[in-house]
């Protein structure tokens, strides 16, 4: 039988998982959510307010269903209940409290570290794909701001490859191993932050914090692209920091020269370090990363079957580290709630529809193009050129279609493929091939056929 005392602890990881996710800001202001109870279908979270309630499903609209998902291993429902005893209740204590462990509890009293206790450079894994990351981060956190070269670091590659956890890697080790002042944040609290200092006249105070940091942590920096104002202030604690020989390290998802609507100075600043990529690891480091976050959470299963298990995920998952990771905390979650045991056999059932989802179906944007150029006899340069004949444009629109509703791709990459088109041409070319489908039923089967195709294709 399932204790409701493990959905409560699930609902705490899930937290601390949030907590990584959103940053220590929007955290604490929207995530101070206590479990209430639960029954078959969801669980119960105390909300000070509805507007709270109502502004944190706005904001986050999918987050906390897909953390359960993760966590419980099961599609979970969430109620909201307004807190009506609020005094007695955790909202009036330190909201870091709420999801903190123990050991991350005393350092709170002293000095609030916003960084998550297992994001350690222990904890990561080297392999080929970030060798080059890894032994620059070292460096940089063994001496801080002294190797002029490598200031700022800058640490860039795709989503869920491991960049967070390198950059606060760097703040555990230098928040353990000096008493330098450490300033980390996402960039998307770094807006927040100065647009509220902005809104209330008073800027000094935040000027002041950054420029008086020993250690500046940003990630994901690319969230600042258009943010004119902020890229200014930004610019200028920049300039200060750097002549005072203080480390800065950023993470992006893309190159410094990628980067669009960023000042060509601020750029050239940025840049003007040492960049360093982090790739998909290969087969082996999979592995290897799995073992260890099996080892951080201590689950009792024998050798046979948790290599096992770890290789049916790494075969299986190909997107990135983060949904790997994802697709263990799902097992577990399952064998908690369930108290079954974790076995191939069960691996293999909860999680078959991650594994055959869109994303780790592996199709490129390319290869449909292929495809549909074949089936049509259109060389592809005219699906990705400008003609606007019929006998092409309906291809075009078709390979557009498939290409959004069997990919990850967003509408704004799948245009980029497609000549350099708008988002917006995409998505009337996925409108108008709905309408068709709805007005024939033979376009469907067609379709279909196509997309089976563009799978064979796969499996060649
Ligand atoms: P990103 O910030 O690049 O999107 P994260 O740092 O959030 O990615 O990583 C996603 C998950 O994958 C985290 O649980 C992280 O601990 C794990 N991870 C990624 N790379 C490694 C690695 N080399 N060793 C151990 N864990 C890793
Ligand atoms: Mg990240």
């Amino acid at each position: 039988m399932v204790k409701k005392n493990d959905y409560e602890s699930l609902w705490e990881e899930a937290l601390l998982s949030i907590k990584s996710e959103v940053g220590e800001t929007s955290f604490a202001r929207w995530f101070s959510l206590k479990f209430s109870g639960d029954n078959d279908k969801g669980i119960t979270l105390k909300v000070p307010s509805r507007f709270h309630a109502d502004q944190v499903t706005k904001r986050y609209p999918t987050l906390i269903e897909k953390k359960l998902r993760e966590f419980f291993g099961t599609d979970m429902a969430v109620r909201f209940e307004v807190d009506e005893n609020p005094a007695d209740s955790e909202n009036t204590a330190p909201k870091a409290a709420l999801t903190a462990k123990p050991a991350e509890q005393n350092a709170q009293k002293e000095r609030a570290i916003p960084f998550n206790e297992l994001y350690t450079f222990d904890n990561y894994i080297i392999g080929d794909n970030n060798e080059f990351a890894v032994s620059a981060s070292m460096a940089v956190s063994r001496n801080p701001g002294t190797a002029g070269d490598y200031n700022p670091l800058f640490i860039y590659g795709g989503v869920g490859l491991g960049k967070t956890h390198l950059l606060q890697a760097i703040g555990n080790y230098i928040h353990t191993t000096t008493s330098n002042k450490i300033v980390y944040t996402t960039a998307s609290d770094f807006i927040t932050e100065f647009t509220e200092a902005v809104k209330d006249r008073d800027t000094k105070a935040f000027k002041r914090k950054y420029r008086k940091a020993d250690l500046l942590l940003i990630d994901d920096i690319h969230v600042l692209e258009n943010k004119e104002r902020t890229l200014e202030e930004l610019f200028d604690i920049f300039g200060a920091l750097y002549d005072a020989k203080k480390q800065m390290v950023f993470t992006c998802d893309r190159p410094v020269t990628a980067l669009k609507q960023i000042p060509e100075r601020l750029k050239s600043r940025l840049g003007s370090g040492l960049q360093v990529d982090i790739q998909m690891p290969k087969y082996e480091t999979r592995f290897a990363i799995l073992l260890k976050k099996m080892e951080e959470y201590k689950l009792e299963i024998n050798n046979d079957e948790k290599e096992k298990i770890i290789g049916l995920i790494c075969k299986n998952i190909s997107s990135n580290v983060r949904d790997m990771v994802g697709a263990l905390n799902r097992l577990i979650g399952f064998t908690r709630l369930t108290n079954k045991k974790l076995t191939l056999e069960v691996a293999q059932e909860q999680l078959k529809d991650i594994f055959t989802s869109p994303k780790q179906s592996n199709i490129s944007v390319d290869m449909i193009i292929q495809v549909i150029a074949f089936h049509f006899g259109i060389p592809v340069a005219e699906i990705k050129g400008k003609s606007r004949k019929a006998n092409v444009v309906y291809p075009r629109q078709l390979a557009m279609y498939i290409a959004r509703t069997n990919t990850e791709f967003s509408t704004t990459e799948i245009g980029q493929i497609f000549g350099g088109r708008d988002h917006s041409t995409v998505i009337y070319a996925v409108e108008k091939i709905e309408t068709r489908k709805n007005e024939n039923a033979q376009e469907e089967d067609r379709i279909q056929q196509i997309i089976n195709k563009i799978r064979a294709e796969i499996v060649k």
